[in-house]
């Protein structure tokens, strides 16, 4: 796990930055042990609980150090769930990790697409990663689940890039991935519905439960190269709620990651 408290690309709310030590104090709580559902065991798996910030600023600047500092951090193998911060860091990581292992296929779960080719005059706001993703062929495929928010520009974005855009109600019932698949989960926290995450920047209504994203998730039967968990603004959550669901997603992915 390693976290990216950065938030300087944050177009409505800043907050994001103290999501990994947020996730990580739940985690780490006590509340729950460190099995997953599919019977992984996280407290035995080397690394899991080393405590791991990249070494960044969190200012516009800041942004371009993201990509060389994650590098460092996965130059011994090891596969990364990236602790968000804002959604902005999805680029620059998916970047780093395609240097050593190209993901073939990214399950992207959000409410949004992001897929400004600009936003606000930012090119690189979190409201534009998988734009920039896109350009740069830094994955075959790309499949968005939760979407509820998009546009013309945004859909006429997916079209020129062949991105399988699933708009709410319309879900994929299978990812038909193969063994030869490499799979990088990008999973921005407003894709559920604000009741089970309220300490998000973007309430979006109508969306998925923690279930139906569980569900997905397990049925990912191709090797997992990397994941982010982004966008849980801790200023906004009730109880620690939000931190709770973030932690379950990342013991949900890590379980797949050992076994997948
Ligand atoms: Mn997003
Ligand atoms: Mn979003």
């Amino acid at each position: 796990m390693i976290g990216v408290s950065f938030d300087a690309k944050s177009s409505f709310l800043n907050g994001p930055a103290k999501g990994p030590s947020a996730i990580r104090e739940v985690l780490f709580s006590g509340a729950s042990n460190l099995f997953s559902e599919t019977g992984v065991d996280l407290d035995s798996v080397n690394g899991f609980k080393k405590v791991i910030d990249l070494k960044i600023e969190n200012s516009d600047a800041g942004y371009l150090q993201i990509e060389g500092e994650a590098e460092k951090q996965l130059s011994d193998g090891a596969i990364p769930i990236f602790l968000g911060g804002d959604h902005s860091i999805t680029y620059p990581l998916v970047k780093a990790v395609a240097k050593s292992m190209k993901p073939t296929t990214i399950v992207h779960f959000d409410a949004h697409p992001d897929l400004y080719y600009e936003f606000e005059d930012d090119r690189f706001s979190h409201a534009c990663p998988f734009a920039r993703i896109m350009e740069d062929s830094l994955t075959d495929r790309l499949i968005q689940i939760g979407i509820r928010t998009t546009n013309d520009h945004q859909r006429q974005q997916a079209k020129k890039f062949g991105i399988e855009l699933y708009e709410l109600p319309e879900m994929p019932t299978d990812l038909d991935l193969g063994n030869n698949d490499k799979v990088y989960i990008s999973l921005d926290l407003d894709v559920f519905d604000p009741a089970f995450v309220p300490g998000i920047s973007h309430h979006e209504p109508g969306g998925l439960s923690v279930r139906d994203v569980i569900g997905i998730i397990h049925s990912i039967n191709a090797p997992i190269v990397g994941a982010d968990v982004v966008e849980l603004n801790p200023q906004r959550d009730l109880n620690g709620m939000t931190a709770a669901v973030a932690a379950k997603m990342v013991k949900e992915i890590a379980g797949k990651m050992m076994i997948a």
